[in-house]
């Protein structure tokens, strides 16, 4: 194999995951509906969506948050909705998520060098002694300073807050990150740090990230391809765009080329010409 075809190796595969809930007034309401996704080593797949679309409905499928009424989820080729116990446990390890207020799933009560070892401390892999050295690695590597190690979360701004999750959620050296939505909440300005820190990650590490959010125009910035989705469906896969087949992703479209953006990776203009 050549680098550029090890480099395209496929990680993970969702293949016709459905999910449905069962609606108050009797039946059940689609939130997934037969939805493929595959992921290939080092590379960025957007999923973008207005809210309600099914998206963080698939990210809690793949976190095995909740289960998928029907489908399949090939992990390194392994049929991951099939895992139990300590083979599931392990699996999970490679498979990280950082969300859109990490805030609200610190434990507000701990440090920062504890919040960002916990991960590597549930696995019995990181001594308590080390914790601090540990901390401090995983901050410069989110660039934040090292004393932020002693500070407890809610003396964060939201940005540094991210770069926490970011630490915490790398700390296992993960195959896959999800960020669901990870940088919504910010200002535009440190959203696009944020972007840049995970690139810049992505090209150290080779993770692979599943980016989902609800602004085409920003996962066009960092995304290697981008799949639309609406009502549990997805509608449009953009590395097909000259192939626009629905309304939404026109009018998608449409929106992220009246925002001015700098460098655009997924979309050629030229084709709009
Ligand atoms: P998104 O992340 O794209 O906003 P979600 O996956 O959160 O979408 O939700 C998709 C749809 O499924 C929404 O209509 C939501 O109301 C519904 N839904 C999500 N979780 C549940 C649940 N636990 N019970 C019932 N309906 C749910
Ligand atoms: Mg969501």
């Amino acid at each position: 194999m050549n680098k550029q075809q090890e480099s395209r190796k496929e990680i993970l595969r969702m293949e016709n995951i459905c999910k449905s809930y069962p609606l108050y007034r009797g039946g059940r309401f689609l939130a997934n509906d037969h939805v493929n996704v595959t992921l290939h080593q080092g590379e960025t797949m957007g999923i973008v969506g207005e809210s309600g679309s099914g998206k963080s409905t698939l990210a809690r499928i793949l976190m095995r948050i909740c289960d998928a009424d029907s489908g399949r989820i090939l992990f390194h080729g392994r049929d991951l909705l099939a895992l139990r116990g300590e083979e599931l446990r392990q699996v999970r390890r490679s498979i990280q998520m950082i969300f859109q207020d990490p805030a609200a799933a610190f434990n507000p009560k701990l440090k920062i060098r504890e919040i960002i070892c916990e991960p590597l401390r549930n696995f019995g892999l990181l001594s308590a002694e080390n914790v601090d050295a540990k901390a401090r690695e995983m901050l410069r590597l989110v660039d934040l300073p090292e004393d932020v190690a002693d500070r407890y979360p809610n003396s964060l701004s939201g940005g540094q807050r991210q770069r926490v999750g970011i630490a915490r959620a790398m700390i296992l050296q993960p195959d896959i990150i999800v960020c669901d939505e990870a940088t919504s909440a910010l200002d535009v300005s440190v959203q696009q740090t944020i972007i840049q820190l995970l690139k810049r990650i992505q090209r150290e590490t080779g993770v692979s990230y599943l980016f989902i959010c609800h602004d085409l125009a920003l996962a066009n910035m960092f995304c290697d391809n981008i799949l639309i989705m609406q009502k549990g469906r997805i509608v449009e896969d953009i590395r097909d765009l000259r192939h626009v087949r629905t309304n939404y992703g026109r009018h998608l479209l449409d929106s992220i080329f009246s925002v001015e953006l700098g460098k655009r990776k997924v979309f050629d203009e030229s084709l709009f010409a």
